[in-house]
């Protein structure tokens, strides 16, 4: 039996591909992302979550036949609504054989998996074999930004990234906009260069700074310390995917 621990299942989501979705957070990232805003989501384990509203605990230890049995009951909907079901996180490839166990498990359906690409070449594979779309984030091009900010090396991401482009599977980079940190004229100008140099490039979201992100840390036990201008926007500069005639909105 295979077992996955997950945070969360949101139903009728809108923002997490095409139609609505039902998508699936797996627990545990590799990453520290000092704007994500899922903390719950880091620590690979259930956890208990302290807030003046009391205890809560987040994760549960699920098998890949409970969940599947649970997502099926849901499928002939998502179909209807051209959806399907999204696998999210934390980080979904820490967990490749969880989800591969699930999918095998699923009716047929639209599977989407949204990734920060930081994982092993094996398991990405595999993953991209089972998937039919691919959320693929790109936060800082420079190496040493990469590791200082989010505590890892981006060299894993960007040779996930070069597999999924030649995989043919279909895929959209999301750039998430934080102020000062990766909307800078020099991070977003890599990132597009890189982009344009692929035979077919995908689709870019820029996505706007969340405001909210901070909300849910000290129920974690974790300090929230933007190094940043909370109040800017984030500037998506499309003017530099344009130029080199990439499809990018802000979304
Ligand atoms: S990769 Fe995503 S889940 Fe992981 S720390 Fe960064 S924003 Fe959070």
């Amino acid at each position: 039996m295979c077992n996955g621990t997950i945070f969360d299942i949101k139903e009728f989501a809108i923002q997490d591909g095409p139609g609505i979705r039902t998508t699936v957070f797996l627990k545990g990232c590799p990453l520290r992302c000092p704007w994500c805003h899922n903390p719950e989501g880091l620590n690979p384990e259930p956890e208990t979550l302290r807030s003046p509203a009391g205890e809560r605990t987040v994760g549960e230890r699920i098998s890949a036949e409970r969940l599947a049995e649970r997502l099926n009951r849901q499928i002939p909907i998502l179909n209807r609504a051209e959806g399907g079901i999204t696998f999210s996180g934390g980080e979904p490839l820490l967990q490749a054989d969880f989800i591969l166990a699930v999918r095998a498990r699923l009716a047929p359906v639209h599977v989407l998996l949204d990734t920060s690409g930081y994982g092993g070449t094996e398991d990405f594979a595999r993953l991209l074999a089972a998937v039919d779309q691919v959320y693929f984030d790109l936060k800082l091009m420079d190496g040493d930004a990469h590791r200082r900010v989010t505590g890892v090396d981006n060299g894993p991401i960007l040779a996930n990234l070069a597999t999924l482009a030649a995989a043919g599977v279909a895929w959209t980079v999301r750039v998430p906009l934080v102020p000062g940190v990766t909307d800078t004229a020099d991070n977003l100008e890599r990132i597009a260069a890189l982009l344009a140099t692929l035979p077919h490039p995908p689709p870019v979201h820029l996505l706007p700074y969340n405001r909210a992100a901070g909300g849910k840390y000290a129920a974690c036990g974790r300090e929230f310390r933007p190094a940043w201008d909370e109040a800017l926007p984030g500037n998506p500069r499309l003017e530099l995917f344009h130029s080199r005639h990439l499809e990018a909105i802000l979304v």
